[in-house]
């Protein structure tokens, strides 16, 4: 009989479950190697969805159904005065980060599990790869699974010319619960996803499951993400300083934000988004905010090292597409494995080539769509077309379209 393969997976948030569960079922063994010491089913966003998401949620024996999320039939662009600009019907499913990290993590047995392990490094012979951690053990395997996000310190030790690239903007974030939402402002909005475009920004704002992923009316919650421009060196650093002058480089936790920075982030949004949109930005009780950056790497197998999800590349979040990526990204590696039994060099040559494809090009349209943000840091005269063109019936059809529906994406090589 074979000897079963090891894989050692670094990361336990949505990429390395999907890697994690995916390898399990072909009869791996897997382990997975969490930094955060407790459960991260607390970690809270409001995240877009694709039908292949749940096709490889389904493909693990877990249940979708209508509990997955809250379902947005159209979409509405308001003016600053809260005119309706313009409606499009296009149906998604909008959902929570731990709606999705919960189920992933209840299948996979708790023994292959570890929370509170940092990696600090890899090191790598013929025969396998060794990892080890910041606690001064070490886990051995035939395979490692690099999960650990865009800031991946697997990636910085075996490809360190593959670097974080910032956007030039902010998000904002925020969420409501939908019982602290108007009369008023939840008949315009609630059951929509709500566009505003000021210019040279972006604001999108829909609803989410709520607490406890909630999805019964009256229980939900309504997010929004507003993207600025946001100059790196001049702005940044204040706007990541809390009370003490400290400064956060580039993500400062929400609770330190201050006052001040929260207030003056309200009193534009009051300026220039619709009053119902404000709304929303208003009663959100801790907005934080997160730089967009974005990533592409040269290569996403290095010997046996696998880059997967944010690890590998980062698109903006204009497409929503970081979960549905780390879930192929994952499908896409078990069945190169299956594909090349024996043969650990030729699967991860397959993964590297067709997700390193895929990554490349969904990391190009979301800087196409982001683009008009991106170049606000520019003078007006040096903006192209594209860098000014932010017509509502473009970014209503083209934010978060279906996979399916996007042919620079779906194209063979
Ligand atoms: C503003 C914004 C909006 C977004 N909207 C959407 C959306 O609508 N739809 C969507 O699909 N995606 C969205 N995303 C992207 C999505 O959140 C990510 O793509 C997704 O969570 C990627 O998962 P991951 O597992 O690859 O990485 P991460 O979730 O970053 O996980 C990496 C894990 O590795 C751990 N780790 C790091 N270093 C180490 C180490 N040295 N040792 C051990 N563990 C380590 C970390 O603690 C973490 O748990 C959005 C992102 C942003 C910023």
């Amino acid at each position: 009989m074979n000897k079963q393969q090891r894989a050692l997976v670094i990361g336990g948030s949505l990429g390395g479950l999907f890697a994690a569960n995916m390898l399990h079922a072909l009869g791996w063994h897997v382990e997975v190697f969490e930094r955060v010491g407790d459960d991260l089913a607390t970690r809270g966003a409001g995240i877009g969805t694709h039908d292949e998401l749940f096709s490889v949620m389904r493909r693990l024996g877990i249940a979708v159904d209508a509990s997955i999320g809250v379902e947005v039939r159209e979409r509405v662009c308001l003016d600053h005065a809260g005119k309706v600009l313009l409606e499009v019907a296009l149906p998604q499913m909008m959902t929570a980060w731990a709606r999705i990290y919960r189920p992933l993590k209840d299948l996979l047995p708790a023994a292959h599990y570890h929370f509170g392990m940092n990696l600090d490094r890899v090191e790598e012979d013929a025969d396998g790869i060794t990892a080890m951690f910041s606690d001064g053990s070490s886990a051995r395997g035939e395979l490692l699974i690099a999960a650990d996000g865009i800031r991946s310190s697997v990636r910085s030790q075996v490809l360190p010319q593959a670097q974080p690239r910032y956007a030039g903007y902010i998000a904002w974030r925020g969420v409501v619960d939908e019982s602290a939402v108007s009369p008023q402002t939840h008949a315009a909005i609630f059951d929509r996803y709500a566009f505003g475009l000021p210019i040279g920004e972006m604001m999108l704002a829909y609803p989410v499951p709520g607490r406890d992923n909630d999805v019964r009316p009256g229980h939900r919650s309504y997010n929004f993400v507003w993207y600025r421009p946001c100059d790196f060196a001049k702005k940044l650093p204040r706007l990541a300083t809390d009370a003490s002058g400290h400064c956060h480089g580039v993500s400062i936790p929400p609770q330190l934000i201050t006052l001040g920075v929260v207030a003056e982030m309200r009193a534009e949004a009051k300026a220039l988004l619709a009053p119902q949109i404000y709304e929303i930005v208003e009663r959100a009780p801790q907005p934080f905010f997160q730089a967009i950056f974005d990533l592409e790497s040269p290569r996403i197998t290095i010997g046996r090292v696998v880059l997967l999800g944010d690890a590998a590349f980062v698109a903006r979040p204009h497409v929503g597409m970081g979960v549905t990526k780390a879930a192929l990204d994952a499908q896409c590696l078990a069945q190169s494995l299956a594909a090349a039994p024996g043969d650990l060099f030729a699967a991860l040559e397959q993964y590297d080539r067709e997700r390193r494809l895929f990554g490349t090009r969904v990391v190009a349209r979301s800087r196409r769509l982001g683009a008009y943000i991106e170049a606000q840091l520019k003078p007006p005269e040096l903006r192209t077309a594209e860098e000014c063109d932010q017509r509502p019936e473009i970014v209503l059809r083209e934010i978060g379209a279906k996979l399916a529906n996007i042919d620079e994406l779906a194209a063979p090589a």
